[in-house]
């Protein structure tokens, strides 16, 4: 089994109350990879300049991604900047360079099309639907969006909801994408456009998987130390995703427990600067957070005790 993603290699210089960082790995592509890799085989499609430290990527080599579909491009590598608040609830975007990415076309290597799951990074639609043109038949397609293609591209981006399985936004981007308030009437009205599937990020308030008919609901990880939220989306959309692809049959509970390891990979995205919390996370400390989380939301009780 294996996932392929494609997305953006970036450098990031990120400010929040708690430090700093200038120019340090990031990108949608890296935080998946770096959280899919523990649970499955991962083959990135991406686009760099010949200004990138492709070193600091070796630790995701060395746990087994594929990183033979990022190609270098003549120009600067795509640059990401910006500033979370105090309560580091919301960012401001300070700067966004394109560079090789405003020319990107994902080419898809031959020995990635028969992935069994594909995640579409945040790109513009079209190039997300390209992709889609190029692969075998995945059990799954999980896509993400932000509201600049929400804004700037809403007729490729609805098309596109038609192609795609599982559909990962915030609880802004809901509401934006289907115009309507209420969340619950939002989602239906994106699984009425195609995805059976759909997760609603809600930063350290958790996530809502709305599954068929099914809803379920996990928290963020009450951390004392959070660092930089940044990629804590993409890291959740990894650890769900590298789950499920490691996971023979998608039963209910499969759908639930990839909700759980997401919530663990997110949340241990928060604890540092860029990647750096992932160079050294085992999979036994995946697996305990794992446990304490199952202990964070597990209630027994008989209701007619009480009524
Ligand atoms: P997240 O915090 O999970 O929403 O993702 C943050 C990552 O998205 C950062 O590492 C950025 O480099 C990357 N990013 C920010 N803006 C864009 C954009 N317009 N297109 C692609 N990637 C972006």
């Amino acid at each position: 089994m294996s996932v392929l993603v494609v997305g953006s290699v970036a450098l990031d210089s990120v400010i929040t109350p708690f430090g700093k960082a200038d120019e340090v790995i990031g990108g949608s592509a890296v935080f998946f990879s770096a959280a899919a890799s523990l649970f499955t085989d991962v083959h990135v499609v991406g686009v760099v300049g010949p200004d990138y430290p492709r070193a600091d990527l070796s630790f995701l080599t060395d746990r087994g991604v594929d990183l033979s579909g990022v190609e270098t491009a003549e120009g600067e590598s795509f640059r990401w900047a910006g500033k979370y608040s105090y309560d580091l609830n919301s960012r401001e975007t300070l700067d966004t360079r394109l560079g090789v990415f405003a020319d990107f076309q994902p080419r898809i290597p031959d020995a990635f099309r028969n992935a069994r799951t594909v995640f579409l990074g945040n790109i513009h639609p079209s190039l997300q639907a390209s992709v889609l043109d190029q692969v075998e038949r995945p059990d799954l397609v999980a896509c993400d969006t932000m509201n600049f293609w929400i804004n700037g591209a809403r007729a490729e981006l609805e098309a596109l909801l038609g192609r795609v399985d599982l559909l990962m936004v915030n609880d802004e981007e809901t509401r934006q994408l289907a115009d309507e308030p209420n969340l619950v009437k939002a989602v239906r009205w994106i699984q009425e456009r195609g995805p059976r599937a759909v997760v609603v990020k809600k930063g350290e308030h958790g996530a809502m998987l709305f599954h068929e008919n099914e809803i379920f609901f996990v928290p963020g990880y009450p951390l004392e130390d959070v660092r930089d939220p940044t990629g804590a989306g993409d890291s959740f959309a990894g650890g769900f995703l590298g789950y499920l692809d490691s996971t023979p049959h998608w039963d209910d509970g499969a759908w639930r427990r990839a909700m759980v390891y997401g919530s663990v990979t997110g949340s241990f995205a928060v604890a540092d600067f860029s990647v750096r919390r992932f160079r050294t996370l085992s999979r036994d400390e995946v697996a305990e957070r794992a446990r304490l989380f199952r202990r964070l939301t597990a209630v027994e009780f008989e209701i007619a005790d009480a009524l």
